[in-house]
């Protein structure tokens, strides 16, 4: 495989058929049985959604309100107005929420929203 932080166990893991990025620490767990071509496509889709992942996300002082899933920085940070503005913002790249701080000179920092 192309992206040697993207893990495709196979059938003799514990947890057959796992997907694993090893960046940002996400796991899929196949259901079996999985036929090899199903398998091939949800293995592809998972190696599309993490082969941007950043190994260590910084999102501190960043130009762009940064997303702590996946390092997405977001250009579009029209909600924000004020020097300590606080907003809600979902990732374009992996559609997680997350909360960005805006710091007047201009820098971001960003942390994640609390999952539930
Ligand atoms: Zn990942
Ligand atoms: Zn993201």
């Amino acid at each position: 495989m192309a992206y040697d932080w993207i893990i495709a166990h196979d059938s003799r893991h514990e947890k057959p058929y796992r997907m694993e990025c090893l960046r940002c620490g996400e796991t899929m767990d196949v259901k079996t049985p999985v036929s090899i071509k199903d398998y091939a496509k949800i293995a592809d889709a998972f190696t599309e959604k993490h082969k941007n992942c950043k190994e260590t996300i910084d999102t501190d002082w960043a130009f762009f309100p940064t997303c702590p899933y996946c390092g997405y920085e977001d250009e579009d940070y029209s909600g924000f107005d004020n020097d300590g503005d606080t907003v809600e913002c979902e990732c374009p790249n992996c559609e997680k929420e997350y909360m960005a701080t805006m710091h007047l000179d201009v820098n971001f920092s960003s942390e994640k929203k609390d999952e539930k």
